[in-house]
């Protein structure tokens, strides 16, 4: 059995670390600090590292990690890293076998233009494109790409567990009840993280049945979204997830 841990890192940032006791692989690690004690205090040992993208919250412990670990880093074919990687690409699949572990490489561009996630049913680690009731910001691609890449991971079984790399999830539940603020499944949502924070604890895992409930980035097919954004039953689903991630921006 696979245990999934929340490093929190920074301000908000998670480094998800992935272990079955005794050995492990840790997403996104953009400090070195923190893992490191993790790793020394439950005696893990470090098998991969698997980058999202290049934003330097997710990489910069990158090489302080692998010169006391030399291990394999996995991170996204059309970018550029100044470490050993292994560069990965859409439909490939990488195989931890320490940890019985087989991953699903999928390009999800939009925040970065090499955005990707890993995937293996019900796990899903998918850096900053997909968060719990929002997504990530335009950096590099279009909202055409972005809205693109969060219908594909909507398309994942209702099950998954969403494991994203920031705690945005409070603000993000805000926004969205200024938009549906009679969608019953956003309230009760809102009340479950509310008593989440309150304890310390994440707000993640979300799960993809949960955020196709909740997210308004998922559901810009939805009536009631697009009176609140007063546009027409006409508008297609890309144009009302531009006009969203452009007002989120200002939120
Ligand atoms: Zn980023």
């Amino acid at each position: 059995m696979l245990e999934i841990l929340p490093i929190p890192a920074f301000k908000d940032n998670y480094i998800w670390l992935i272990n079955d006791g005794r050995h492990a692989v840790v997403v996104d690690p953009g400090d070195a600090g923190p893992v490191f004690q993790l790793l020394e205090q439950s005696g893990l040992t470090l098998e991969a590292i698997l980058i999202t993208h290049h934003c330097h919250d997710h990489i910069d412990g990158v090489v302080e990690l692998i010169s006391k670990y030399p291990v394999p880093v996995y991170a996204p074919a059309k970018e550029f890293y100044d470490f050993p990687h292994t560069p990965v690409a859409d439909g490939d699949l990488i195989t931890l076998a320490a940890l019985d572990l087989k991953l699903t490489v999928m390009e999800v561009p939009g925040h970065t233009l090499g955005h990707v996630a890993y995937y293996s049913q019900p796990l899903l680690f998918c850096g900053d494109t997909l968060f719990s009731c929002g997504c990530g910001r335009l950096h590099e691609g279009t909202a055409e790409q972005m809205h693109q890449s969060l219908q594909r991971l909507a398309q994942l079984p209702a099950d998954t567990l969403v494991y994203c790399a920031h705690e945005y999830t409070l603000n993000n539940l805000a926004f969205a009840l200024e938009l549906e603020p009679d969608n019953l499944a956003l309230q009760k949502r809102q009340q479950e993280v509310i008593e989440l924070r309150t304890a310390d604890k994440p707000s993640l895992p979300t799960t993809i049945g949960l955020e196709l409930a909740t997210n308004p980035f998922l559901r810009c097919d939805n009536n009631t979204i697009r009176q609140s954004l007063k546009l027409g039953e006409n508008t297609v689903p890309a144009e009302t997830f531009r006009i969203l991630r452009e007002m989120k921006n200002n939120y």
